[in-house]
């Protein structure tokens, strides 16, 4: 079906014990597109990456993979094409900078020599990471620890990537970097779905996106609209 959304939150309500981090949020990314979130602290973002990327079930409401909602399976997200890249990165930081890109493959049992593709793609993309890939990952500098954290993201081939403030704690000449990587891969046919603080970052990759508060969508459509939008300007834009 290619005209259903590849990635749907529908109704989707998550709690921690009393708090409402998310309280009925719908969301869609459809092939193709690059999706921004944008939003204050604590308006539950990082919840909601986490959500999207099969790693949190809803209290209410449903994630949709492609119209199918995600049973309770571990790593069923990426089997079906949805990949993450979280905050804090959770990379194994004592191994190689190679190692941690081939256990993207890990959960696809993944032939060798279609890994060695996929490791050879990744490092294209990011040519640090071909001179880097023997070395201890906790040795890189942040932003290139990011970059492997998308790289092993990529080496399971999602339909669908998402990150959770992929800027953060980076200079802007490596987010630069890492923006430009996402902006090839987008123009490659990857969908995407970008938590991201920086509004005007995010605008600049996105077609489209939402403002998330307290929870809930306040604003969305597309990148014109929210740009030209007074709450968003005034918040996020510095108008
Ligand atoms: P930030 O940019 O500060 O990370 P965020 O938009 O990503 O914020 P979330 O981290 O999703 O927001 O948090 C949403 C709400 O849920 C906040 O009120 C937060 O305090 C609360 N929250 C997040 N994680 C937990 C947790 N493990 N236990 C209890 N409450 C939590």
């Amino acid at each position: 079906e290619r005209d259903r959304p590849l990635l749907e939150a529908r109704g989707v309500v998550y709690r921690y014990g009393a708090i409402s981090a998310l309280r009925g949020v719908d969301l869609h990314v459809d092939r193709g597109e690059a999706v921004c979130v944008i939003g204050p602290n604590g308006a539950g973002k990082t919840t909601l990456a986490r959500v999207a990327g099969g790693l949190y079930r809803p209290a209410e409401g449903a994630l949709l993979v492609d119209g199918e909602p995600l049973s309770r399976r571990p790593h069923e997200a990426v089997a079906r094409g949805v990949g993450s890249v979280l905050e804090g990165r959770h990379l194994f930081v004592e191994q190689t900078v190679r190692t941690n890109l081939e256990l993207g493959c890990y959960h696809g049992k993944v032939p060798k020599a279609v890994v060695a593709e996929r490791l050879e793609k990744v490092m294209e993309l990011f040519p640090v990471l071909r001179k880097r890939a023997g070395q201890q990952t906790s040795t890189m500098s942040g932003g290139e620890q990011q970059m492997v954290a998308v790289g092993r993201a990529l080496m399971a081939e999602p339909e669908v990537l998402i990150l959770d403030e992929p800027s953060m704690g980076l200079s802007p000449k490596i987010t630069g970097e890492v923006f430009d990587a996402l902006a090839a891969l987008r123009a490659g046919g990857l969908s995407i779905l970008l938590i991201e603080q920086n509004a005007p970052l995010a605008f600049e990759l996105a077609d489209r996106g939402y403002l998330l508060r307290q929870g809930s969508v306040v604003v969305e459509g597309s990148i014109e609209e929210l740009t030209g939008d007074d709450v968003v300007r005034s918040a996020y834009l510095g108008a």
